[in-house]
C-alpha cells in the first residue's frame, strides 16, 4: 500500500513531501483542487529502489493500465509510460525523464502510424535506451555517444543503440514493459549515484544521501491533430494581466520542452477552457503567478506539473496583487506589502532588454534611474541642436553646471565624469526624470576634436552609447528599451498604500511643468521649490547682474527685472499647485555657479569684481541667507513677487498654502533678520492689493549648527524642512560633489559604509541631528510642522526613518513620489 501511491492518494496514505517529492506532493494538491492531472503513481522516496524489482514494477504497470483505462501494447489506444524522479524540493541535477517505456521493434511501426510523426517517437526512444544502455545494462558510455553523433537519423539510431547492447550489454534489451521499467528505475538511481550527481549535490548543500521519489506516469499515445504538449504561465508578461502565456508541440514529450519553440497555445487541441481554469485555480490556491507543463491526449488536456513561476514577472505579481486583494482573497495592506519600493521604482522607470552580450564601457554612480540610448553630444549646444530634430541625445561632460541646464532638458540621457549622487547633474537629471550616470572614471572629453575617452574606447560625438541610470552601467551602442509604462494595477495598488500610511509625501519640484508631473504621480504639495533653478540658462544673468552690479542704481534695476522675472514664475508654479501647500526657498545660490568664468565677464570692472567674489570653498562661502544678508533687496523682491504672485492666483478661487523657507542658517539671528524682510515684502503687498496673504514663514535644517540650535529656531519658524544633502556634508565633512567617487567608493570596499550617506540617511551621525533638532523644536512649539527635503526623501529606508521621527511629510523629485508613497506605507505596515 506505500510502495505504489496513486496520484491523489500520498496525503489519504499520510505521506509528506518529503516522501512523495514536490512532483508527487504537487500532483496530490491538483487532484485535491479538482484539477485534471495525467494518470500516474508515486514510489515514495523510502521505497523507490523496489521499482528496481521485476515484481513491483509489473505491479506499476498494471496500477498505471487501470488508473489510465488503456493497456500497454493496444494497438488502437495506446498507452506507454514514463518514468521521472524528484526530491522534496525543486533542485538541480535531477538525472533525466525516461519516456517511451513500452516501445518495442514490433510495435515501434504501428505506434508511429497512431501518432503520424515518426521522428518524435524514434528521438524520445533512443534517449531511454541510451540511459539504461549505460546505467542499468553496463554499456560504455563512449560507443554509445559515438552511435549517437555517427548516426543522424533518428530510427538508425535506435537500431545502432539497441545493436550495441546486444554485443555489450549484460542482457539484451527486454521487449516486456515491466522489464523495461525495472531496468529505467535501476538507471536512474545509479546515475544519481554517479560522482557528478554526488557533487552536484554537495554544491547546492543537499544531503549526500537524499533519497529521490520516483513518478511512472501514462504515457498516452494519440494523434498528433489531437495530441501533443505543452507549458503555460498565467499571465502575460508586459501587461500583468491574467492571459495563459505558452506553447504547445505536437507528438511525444521526452523532456521539458525548449521555451518560445512550439505553436501558440490558441492552436491548442481541444481548446484552452480548461487549461485557463486550471491556471485560475492555482493562482487563487497557490497566491502566486503560476506555471505548468501539460499534455492533451484526444483533445484532453491533462497536467504534468504545476507550480508558483519562478521569478515571474514584475507586472504579473502586481495585477495578481490587486486581483487578489478585488477579490477578497488577500487584504489591502497584504497586497500593499507584497510589492517593494524598489519594484515601484523598476516599473516606473524604462529598462534596457540585455542579452549579456552587450560592450560595458564603464560604470558610474547611479545617479538617476531609467535606461536610454542616444548619439553622444558633448556639450550642451551640440544637445539642443541634435534635439530639436528629434534625436536622442546622451549629453557627455566632465561636470554640469546650471548653464547646462537646457541641454540637459534637450538630451535623453547624462553623463558625466566627476560628480556625485548630490552633484548638480544628479540632482538636475532626477528632477526631469532624465536618467543618469555620474563619477564615471576616466571619462575624458576633448571637445576640440570632438571625442571622449569613456572606459578603454575612445567615441566620437555622433557616436551611440547606452546608459542605466539604475546600475551605472554604462554601453556601446543604441540597446534597445523597454517602453510599457507602468501597469495600471500599481495605481491601485498606490492608492491603497496612501490610505495606510502617515507621512505626507511631496514633490520638490520648481516649475508648473514638474509640478503637474509629481501632482499626476500623487504628490500632495511642494516640499521644495529652489528659486534659484529658476534663473538657469539665458535667465541667469538676472542673478548675475545683481550681484555684480556696479552701483546702487544697476542694481535695483536688476532687481526689478528680477521681480517681473520672478512674478511670472510664481504665478505658474501656484496655479499648478491649486490648493495643496507649496513651501518656497528663497534664494540659495552658489556664486561660483552664478558668477561668469574668468574671461568672459563683460568688462574688466566686472571682472574685477567678479574677481572680488570667487571663493576657495563656494559651498561654504556666500550662499543661501548669507548673499540675502550681504544684498538686503534680494529676498524682499522675491517675497513681494511670491505674495503679488498669491494674490493674482486667489483672484481666480485658488489659494496655495504658502510656505516661505530661509535657506542656510546657522544663526537664529540670520532667521530673525530673513524673517524681517519677508514680513516687510507681505506688509508692502497687502499695503499695494489691499490682500493679507495667509503663509508661514520657516526654515532649512541643514547645518549642524541649526539642529543644535533647533530650539532658538522654532520661536521664528512655523515649520522646518531638513535639508539631509548639506546637512550630511556639512555633519561628515564630506563635499557633496567630489567624494564619492573615490572616499566613498574605498570606504564601501573596506566595509566602513554599506551605502554613501548622500543616498541613505546616515541614522547615527546625520540622523541623531535630525532626532535631536526634533524633539528641541517641539519643546518650544508643539505643532511645529517638520519635513525633509533632501535626496532622501525618495529613499525606502531613510523615508522609513523619517516615519520612525513622526515627521510630517518627505519631499522627493517628482518620479520617486511613487516610490515616496510605497515606501511610506511599507514603513507603518
Ligand atoms: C539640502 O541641502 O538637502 C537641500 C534640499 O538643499 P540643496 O540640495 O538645494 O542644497
Ligand atoms: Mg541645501
Amino acid at each position: 500500500g506505500r510502495v505504489l501511491v496513486p496520484y491523489g492518494q500520498g496525503r489519504i496514505r499520510g505521506l509528506d513531501a518529503g516522501e512523495l517529492g514536490a512532483h508527487g506532493a504537487a500532483m496530490d494538491r491538483l487532484v485535491a483542487l479538482g484539477l485534471p492531472v495525467v494518470p500516474g503513481l508515486t514510489v515514495p522516496a523510502g521505497a523507490s529502489a523496489s521499482l528496481c524489482e521485476p515484481g513491483t514494477a509489473r505491479a506499476a504497470v498494471e496500477l498505471v493500465e487501470q488508473v489510465s483505462g488503456r493497456r500497454v501494447g493496444d494497438a488502437g489506444r495506446p498507452l506507454l509510460l514514463r518514468l521521472s524522479a524528484g526530491a522534496p524540493t525543486e533542485i538541480a541535477g535531477l538525472p533525466p525523464d525516461l519516456a517511451c517505456l513500452g516501445v518495442t521493434p514490433d510495435n515501434a511501426e504501428a505506434l508511429c502510424a497512431v501518432i503520424g510523426r515518426e521522428e518524435a517517437l524514434y528521438e524520445a526512444w533512443a534517449a531511454s535506451v541510451r540511459m539504461i544502455a549505460e546505467y542499468a545494462l553496463d554499456v560504455p558510455g563512449a560507443p554509445l555517444d559515438d552511435a549517437l553523433l555517427d548516426t543522424p537519423a533518428p530510427r538508425a539510431r535506435v537500431e545502432a543503440l539497441l545493436a550495441l547492447v546486444a554485443r555489450h550489454g549484460s542482457q539484451p534489451f527486454p521487449d516486456d514493459p515491466a522489464q523495461q521499467l525495472a531496468l529505467a528505475a535501476r538507471a536512474l538511481l545509479a546515475r544519481w549515484d554517479t560522482p557528478r550527481a554526488r557533487r552536484s549535490r554537495r554544491a547546492q548543500r543537499l544531503p549526500a544521501d537524499l533519497a529521490l521519489a520516483l513518478y511512472v506516469q501514462a504515457l498516452r499515445i494519440g494523434p498528433a491533430d489531437h495530441s501533443g504538449y505543452g507549458t503555460a504561465v498565467s499571465r502575460h508578461p508586459e501587461t500583468g494581466r491574467f492571459s495563459p502565456q505558452g506553447s504547445f508541440f505536437r507528438g511525444v514529450r521526452r523532456s521539458a520542452p525548449p521555451p518560445h519553440t512550439g505553436e501558440p497555445l490558441d492552436r491548442l487541441a481541444g481548446g484552452t477552457a480548461l487549461l485557463e481554469h486550471s491556471l485560475l485555480t492555482l493562482e487563487r490556491h497557490l497566491h502566486a503567478p503560476v506555471s505548468v507543463d501539460f499534455e492533451v491526449r484526444d483533445d484532453e488536456i491533462a497536467l504534468l506539473a504545476a507550480s508558483a513561476q519562478q521569478r515571474p514577472p514584475l507586472r504579473a505579481s502586481v495585477c495578481l496583487a490587486a486581483d487578489l486583494a478585488r477579490e477578497g482573497a488577500l487584504g489591502r495592506e497584504e497586497a500593499v506589502l507584497r510589492i517593494t519600493p524598489a519594484q515601484v521604482q523598476e516599473l516606473l522607470h524604462p529598462q534596457f532588454r540585455l542579452t549579456g552580450t552587450e560592450e560595458l564601457l564603464v560604470r558610474g554612480l547611479p545617479a538617476s534611474p531609467g535606461a536610454a540610448a542616444g548619439v553622444i553630444a558633448l556639450s550642451s549646444e551640440r544637445a539642443l541642436e541634435l534635439g530639436a530634430d528629434g534625436t536622442q541625445v546622451v549629453l557627455v561632460a566632465h561636470e554640469t553646471t546650471p548653464a547646462d541646464v537646457p541641454g540637459m532638458l534637450a538630451s535623453a540621457a547624462v553623463l558625466t565624469g566627476s560628480g556625485g549622487i548630490a552633484s548638480h547633474a544628479a540632482v538636475v537629471a532626477r528632477g526631469a526624470g532624465r536618467p543618469a550616470v555620474c563619477g564615471a572614471d576616466g571619462l575624458r572629453v576633448d571637445r576640440a576634436v570632438g571625442t571622449v575617452r569613456i572606459g578603454g574606447r575612445v567615441l566620437r560625438e555622433g557616436d551611440a552609447v547606452s546608459l542605466d541610470g539604475r546600475s551605472g552601467a554604462v554601453y556601446a551602442g543604441a540597446l534597445p528599451v523597454s517602453v510599457a509604462g507602468p501597469p495600471p494595477d500599481l495605481s491601485t495598488l498606490l492608492e491603497w498604500a496612501d490610505e495606510t500610511r502617515r507621512l505626507a509625501v511631496r514633490v520638490n519640484a520648481d516649475t508648473a511643468a514638474e509640478v503637474d508631473t509629481a501632482v499626476a504621480l500623487g504628490a500632495e504639495g511642494v516640499g521644495l521649490c529652489r528659486t534659484e533653478h529658476q534663473f538657469l540658462g539665458e535667465r541667469l544673468p538676472l542673478i548675475r547682474r545683481v550681484i555684480l552690479a556696479a552701483d546702487p542704481a544697476a542694481r535695483d534695476e536688476a532687481l526689478v527685472a528680477l521681480e517681473r522675472a520672478q512674478h511670472e514664475d510664481f504665478r505658474a508654479l501656484l496655479t499648478a499647485v491649486g490648493n495643496r501647500p507649496v513651501t518656497v526657498r528663497l534664494l540659495d545660490a552658489p556664486l561660483h555657479e552664478f558668477l561668469p568664468a574668468p574671461g568672459q565677464a563683460l568688462d574688466a570692472a566686472e571682472e574685477q569684481r567678479a574677481a572680488a567674489l570667487r571663493e576657495a570653498n563656494p559651498m561654504l562661502g556666500l550662499r543661501g541667507v548669507r548673499l540675502a544678508l550681504l544684498h538686503e533687496r534680494l529676498y524682499p523682491a522675491q517675497a513681494e513677487a511670491l505674495f503679488a504672485a498669491w494674490v493674482d492666483v486667489a483672484a481666480t478661487g485658488v489659494r496655495p498654502a504658502l510656505e516661505v523657507m530661509v535657506p542656510l542658517i546657522s544663526l537664529p539671528e540670520e532667521l530673525a533678520a530673513a524673517a524681517a524682510y519677508v514680513r516687510e515684502a507681505a506688509d508692502a503687498v497687502a499695503a499695494r492689493t489691499g490682500v493679507r496673504v495667509p503663509y508661514r514663514l520657516g526654515t532649512m535644517v541643514e547645518t549642524p549648527r541649526a539642529a543644535l540650535l533647533a530650539g532658538e529656531l522654532a520661536e521664528h519658524a512655523e515649520f522646518f524642512s531638513f535639508g539631509t544633502n548639506d546637512l550630511t556634508q556639512l555633519t561628515y565633512g564630506f563635499s557633496r560633489d567630489d567624494v564619492e567617487r573615490q572616499v566613498l567608493a574605498s570606504y564601501q570596499e573596506r566595509g566602513f559604509l554599506t551605502a554613501s550617506p548622500f543616498a541613505r540617511l546616515d541614522p547615527h551621525g546625520v540622523g541623531a541631528l535630525i532626532a535631536l533638532a526634533v524633539e528641541r523644536a517641539r519643546s518650544v512649539r508643539p505643532g511645529i510642522k517638520l519635513g525633509v527635503c533632501g535626496e532622501h526623501g525618495g529613499d525606502p529606508e531613510s523615508i522609513a526613518f523619517c516615519d520612525g521621527l513622526g515627521l510630517d511629510y518627505v519631499s522627493c523629485s517628482a518620479h520617486r513620489v511613487p516610490v515616496a508613497r510605497m515606501a511610506a506605507a511599507h514603513s507603518v505596515l
